[in-house]
């Protein structure tokens, strides 16, 4: 099973929605973010005005999706869900935006994929809640103006700097999400934990979460991993030795890094001697797409330590030599 950047069953889905906090308060961790977000809902509820966009950034499984759904809890208003990648017609963008009332939140994950004639289609919905909409096509065509309900626009995305600023400068709020130290995700894992109804150690919880690379979407899976491994085993309890059999059979190791992390991390050691060298090549050579490459994990290897960005492509860091090379680093090695 990948744990990343995929999608799950259905069976996996409903047990997600259990998961995820729902409101603001049981929302672990992003101080700063969920400080001023309380802020903003409370004024906006206040007024009885909408909300105004926001643009959550980050790595996937950090919460944004779970953040706007929050919002839409917070502000009493229902929520529609969509992407990027799937929203490729303006037709379908109006039918959604047009079915919004108001206070409602649209969310479109992935926001950085719109494509430009959808996006374009967004401004006016964003900054005057309109659309113009185009009847008929040829000499006949003629367009008619609606006008929506105030509604507020929650993008997520990987990718801030692959927005376009016209879309960026309508965004009143933007976040960024940041990886979790362990104790708030050994926090997630206690409160998951009793959600899934099975006991946990403390020693398991704080193993689970050291391994989920900063991510409550991983520390989670993982859990219901152990969860698996306990209940095989006839134990009431997810105790160090289960989370410890769990961890080796999903091959993640000590700290947490999996087997594309360290594909990575050795192909740019031993095909590409330490680099540097440009992220498409790095990505052929470990059989990767370049922006799963660029979203996923190396997001992740670089705040751990092991890849370094340079203006002449990646390197691979002291640390990576470290655990991996198994002789010295060139001297001026970062
Ligand atoms: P994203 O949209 O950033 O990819 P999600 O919002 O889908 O991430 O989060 C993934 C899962 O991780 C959620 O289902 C939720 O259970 C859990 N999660 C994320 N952030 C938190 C948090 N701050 N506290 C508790 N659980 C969280």
């Amino acid at each position: 099973e990948e744990l990343l950047n995929i999608p799950i069953d259905p069976a996996e889905e409903k047990l997600e929605e259990q998961i995820r906090p729902a409101r603001l308060g049981d929302f672990f961790g992003q101080p700063r973010l969920t400080d001023n977000l309380r802020v903003f809902i409370a004024a906006a509820r206040k007024r009885g005005e909408a909300l105004d966009h926001i643009l959550f950034s980050g790595p996937p499984g950090l919460g944004k999706t779970t953040l706007a759904h929050i919002i839409a809890t917070e502000m009493g208003g229902g929520i529609k869900m969509s992407s990027g990648p799937l929203l490729d017609k303006p037709g379908n963008l109006a039918g959604i935006l047009t079915s919004l009332q108001k206070g409602d939140v649209f969310f479109i994950d992935e926001i950085h994929r719109l494509s430009p004639s959808v996006e374009e289609y967004l401004y006016s919905a964003m900054e005057d809640y309109r659309i113009d909409i185009l009847l008929d096509s040829g000499p006949s065509a003629r367009s008619v103006q609606l006008k929506l309900e105030p509604f507020t626009l929650v993008g997520a995305t990987t990718r801030a700097g692959m927005l376009t600023s016209p879309l960026r400068a309508r965004f009143g709020i933007s976040g960024r999400l940041d990886y979790y130290p362990v104790e708030l995700l050994r926090q997630i894992v206690v409160r998951t934990s009793s959600i899934l109804h099975i006991g946990i150690d403390d020693d398991a919880a704080f193993e689970i979460a050291r391994r989920s690379r900063g991510t409550p979407r991983i520390a989670n899976r993982l859990l219901k991993r152990a969860r698996d491994f306990a209940q095989v085993a006839d134990e009431a309890v997810i105790t160090k030795g289960v989370a410890a059999e769990t961890l080796a059979a999903l091959e993640i190791d000590d700290e947490g890094l999996d087997e594309m992390d360290k594909k990575i991390i050795l192909a740019l050691l031993q095909k590409f001697h330490g680099g540097p060298v440009g992220i498409s090549s790095l990505a052929v050579s470990v059989g990767e797409e370049q922006d799963t490459l660029e979203e996923v994990y190396e997001p992740y290897l670089i705040q751990a330590g092991f890849i370094s960005r340079t203006p002449r492509g990646r390197i691979a860091t002291r640390n990576a030599y470290r655990k991996f090379a198994g002789h010295l680093p060139p001297p001026d090695t970062p």
